[in-house]
């Protein structure tokens, strides 16, 4: 009967005998309980894991990979990217990053990010607007056919706010060109046709801007946005910098997640508790505040924002809420990938007070449940699409090791590797 089987195998075509990898792993890590589990085996086979565990028996014509001296964690996360994006530092107009630069051009910026990312073990993302006409949805889509090496893609389309987006002060004569990356929306209708535009577009996340005006979305129009996000299984993001009333009817809303948060209250995040909203907190260290400066006036200089937002976070973490790793990197800093200045926000999170256990969990476990995708992926478990990264030391207790990644798979395909075999 065996040799049966093996004849019919062989005889299939090779596309449908998937080969199987088997990982060696001196320890696999799961971030839901800061725990590790040592000499364990990891089969993948078609993107997926097979197994996992102590024992599992290797198959003859399995490509084994040795990994047995180091950790294996799933692939990470970050909730707030902008791929496609690139800000011109310091003073200048917010508009003049996107006014010079076509959808196709910032497609490719998103391409070439989301290579970097991934090889340094991002091995998903969500990218939450200011992508121009929809360009980081076709990146996502690209990435999927295996045209290019980039992470899982959670996309929000265009960026939803009250009339004017992130502009402000532009001149009536010049027209709403802002709509290149936003959709204005006013009143609840408005709000629930934006939010239909995107998800028609291929959106997965919805983003709402909540405070970037005198005016701001009222508690009804936060509501329909919710309403009409849920009813399509989507979650919903908002950006709330200064907290206030806008952050209250953010809350108060039930959105998923509130996004910055710097000036959040005491009470605030405590009301976020009691609603289940996730902040993603998007903490800049101070060599990220140093290039982006005060965006055109909107924010206080960098020696008092940079205090402000490690008192927040640690502030957030003593109050129980919900912590999801986003990075909000907007710009590209002259010697450093991207991955790079994601990873120095690793130090305003230990600066807060927060363990490396749970600082992985925001990286992967927790901020997978937010973009919905935890039955696919952010542990190590049968079934779940194969992103692992491995790195020499064990993250949970020294998280700094994020920053030594030294092997990648993402869905099943190495894509860092710098083990000499
Ligand atoms: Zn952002």
């Amino acid at each position: 009967m065996k040799a049966c089987l093996g004849w019919i195998l062989l005889a299939l075509p090779l596309p449908l005998m998937a080969q199987v990898t088997a990982i060696r792993a001196g320890a696999v890590v799961d971030p839901r309980t800061g725990t590790s589990k040592a000499n364990q085996v990891i089969l993948v086979k078609d993107k997926k894991i097979q197994a996992v565990g102590a024992g599992i028996a290797i198959p003859p014509d399995a490509t084994v990979i040795d990994l047995s001296h180091e950790w294996l964690s799933p692939g990470l996360m970050d909730a707030h990217t902008h791929l496609t994006l690139a800000e011109t530092g310091g003073e200048g107009p917010f508009e003049s990053f996107y006014l010079a630069e076509s959808t196709a051009f910032r497609a490719m910026r998103g391409l070439h990010n989301g290579e970097i990312l991934v090889r340094a073990g991002f091995t998903t993302i969500r990218d939450v607007g200011n992508s121009a006409e929809y360009a980081m949805t076709d990146v996502g889509r690209a990435i999927e056919q295996g045209w290019f090496i980039g992470p899982t893609v959670i996309d929000a389309g265009k960026i939803i706010a009250p009339w004017g987006g992130q502009s402000r002060n532009i001149p009536a004569g010049q027209g709403n060109f802002w709509k290149y990356e936003y959709i204005d929306a006013d009143g609840p209708e408005e709000v629930r046709k934006a939010v239909r535009i995107n998800i028609y577009q291929g959106a997965k996340v919805i983003k709402l801007v909540g405070d970037n005006n005198p005016y701001h979305f009222s508690l009804e129009e936060i509501r329909a946005a919710v309403d009409e996000a849920h009813r399509a299984g989507i979650p919903v993001a908002i950006h709330v910098i200064f907290g206030g009333e806008e952050a209250d009817n953010a809350i108060e809303a039930g959105v998923d997640s509130l996004e910055h948060g710097f000036y959040l209250t005491d009470a605030q995040l405590k009301r976020m508790v009691a609603k289940n909203v996730t902040l993603v907190s998007t903490d800049f260290p101070r060599f990220v505040l140093d290039v982006t400066g005060t965006s055109s006036g909107m924010l206080p200089p960098p020696e008092v924002l940079a205090p402000l937002i490690i008192d927040r976070l640690r502030r957030a973490h003593q109050a129980g809420v919900h912590l999801v790793f986003g990075s909000d990197v907007p710009l590209d800093i002259p010697g450093k990938t991207r991955a790079e200045v994601m990873l120095g926000y690793l130090d305003v999170w230990l600066a807060a007070g927060i363990s490396p256990p749970e600082i992985l969990r925001a990286m992967t476990s927790d901020a997978a449940k937010l973009l919905r995708v935890d039955k696919e992926r952010g542990t190590i478990t049968e079934g779940l699409a194969a992103d692992l990264i491995a790195t020499p030391d064990d993250p949970t207790k020294d998280i700094m090791t994020l920053r030594k990644v030294d092997f990648v798979m993402k869905n099943g395909r190495i894509v860092t590797d710098t083990h000499s075999r």
